[in-house]
C-alpha cells in the first residue's frame, strides 16, 4: 500500500477522536516543519505560543519522515511555518492533504514561508528534476545568514499578530528585543571569523552558502556532485584534487551525513572533518539559535586555526 494511503486511514481515525476548533484563549498551535523555524518561533511567541517541529533536528529537513501524527499536528494547528523553496516538496505536501486545515491554507494568515522575502542563492539557470537535484528554486539552507533570521522574525511576528492579535505587544516586544540580541551576536560573530576571512571549507552537501557568503568564508567543493546526488568515485577523485591544490583542509558533515565518505576523502587531503549541525537540538547545548550558532562558529574557528 502507498505511504500516502496508510497514512490518511490511520489519521482519520486518530483525528476524529480529538478536537479540531480554534480558541485563542488559549497557545496559539504554531507547528514549524523544521527544529530552525520552531526555535525561531518559540524566541517571537514566547508564552503565547506551543511550539512542534515536525521535522526532528538530526534528520535530513529534505527527507523528513512522514508519520500519522504528523497530520493530527498539522490538523489542529493555528499557524504552520515552512522554509518554503521546496525544503519541504519531498514530504509536505501529502501530509497537508490529508490534515484538511484551512487555517494552514496557503496564503492564509497562519501560514508563513520563510523563503518569502529571502534573496536566494543558487537559483539555477536550468534544472531537470529528473536527475534529483534538490535545489530547484535556489538554495533553501538560508538560516545560517543572520540576516535573513532577521526578515523571518519580522514575518513570524506579523503574522503571529494577525492570527492572534489579543498577543500582537507581545509578538513585537520579543521580535524587538530577539533582533537586538542577535544585532550585538552578530558582530561577534563576525569579530571571530575575521581573522580567517577567505578561508576555503568543503561540505557534504550544499547547505553552508549563506553562513559562507555571510562571514567571507568560500565552499570551494561539496562532496555531493549535485544537492541530493550520492558522491561517486569520480566525483570525490575532483574533490581530492581540487582540495589539495587549494590546500582546503576542513571537511564539515552533519549527523545524517556520511561521515565515512568525508574521512576517505580526508585522509588524502591531510584534512579535519567537522561534525557540525544546522537544526537546533542536533548536538549537545544547541537548543536556541544563539546558542546553535555560537557552537558553530566556535567550532569552525577552532578547525581553521588547527589546519591554517
Ligand atoms: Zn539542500
Amino acid at each position: 500500500m502507498k505511504t500516502s494511503t496508510v497514512l490518511t486511514l490511520i489519521t482519520a481515525t486518530l483525528i476524529a477522536s480529538g478536537g479540531t476548533g480554534p480558541s485563542l484563549a488559549r497557545q496559539l498551535r504554531v507547528v514549524a516543519t523544521t527544529p530552525d523555524l520552531a526555535a525561531l518561533a518559540r524566541e517571537i511567541g514566547g508564552d503565547a505560543v506551543a511550539v512542534t517541529a515536525l521535522g526532528k533536528p538530526t534528520e535530513d529537513q529534505h527527507y523528513v519522515d512522514a508519520k500519522p501524527s504528523h497530520i493530527v499536528t498539522l490538523n489542529r494547528a493555528d499557524v504552520l511555518i515552512e522554509g518554503g523553496a521546496e525544503l519541504e516538496i519531498g514530504w509536505l505536501p501529502p501530509l497537508l492533504a490529508s490534515a484538511r486545515n484551512d487555517r494552514i491554507a496557503a496564503g492564509a494568515p497562519g501560514r508563513i514561508v520563510a523563503s518569502q522575502g529571502i534573496r536566494m542563492l543558487d537559483v539555477p539557470a536550468t534544472f531537470d528534476r529528473s536527475k534529483g537535484d534538490l535545489h530547484a528554486l535556489g538554495n533553501p539552507h538560508f538560516l545560517l545568514d543572520p540576516l535573513n533570521v532577521k526578515v523571518i522574525v519580522a514575518q513570524l511576528a506579523d503574522h503571529f499578530a494577525q492570527v492572534d492579535p489579543q498577543a500582537a505587544d507581545l509578538f513585537q516586544a520579543n521580535l524587538n528585543r530577539f533582533v537586538a540580541a542577535l544585532d550585538a551576536k552578530l558582530a561577534e560573530w563576525q569579530a571571530q571569523l575575521a581573522p580567517f576571512h577567505g578561508a576555503r571549507i568543503v561540505t557534504y552537501h550544499n547547505d553552508f552558502v549563506y553562513l559562507a557568503e555571510r562571514f567571507q568564508l568560500q565552499v570551494i567543493e561539496t562532496l555531493e556532485p549535485k544537492p541530493g546526488i550520492a558522491p561517486s568515485p569520480a566525483h570525490l577523485a575532483r574533490v581530492i584534487s581540487t582540495m589539495r591544490a587549494a590546500n582546503a583542509r576542513v571537511i564539515l558533515v552533519q549527523p545524517y551525513q556520511n561521515r565515512r565518505t568525508a574521512e576517505t576523502v580526508a585522509r588524502q587531503t591531510n584534512a579535519v572533518v567537522l561534525d557540525i549541525a544546522q537544526q537546533p537540538g542536533a548536538l549537545d547545548h544547541t537548543d536556541t539559535y544563539f546558542e546553535l550558532m555560537d557552537h558553530m562558529v566556535r567550532t569552525l574557528v577552532a578547525a581553521l586555526q588547527e589546519t591554517k
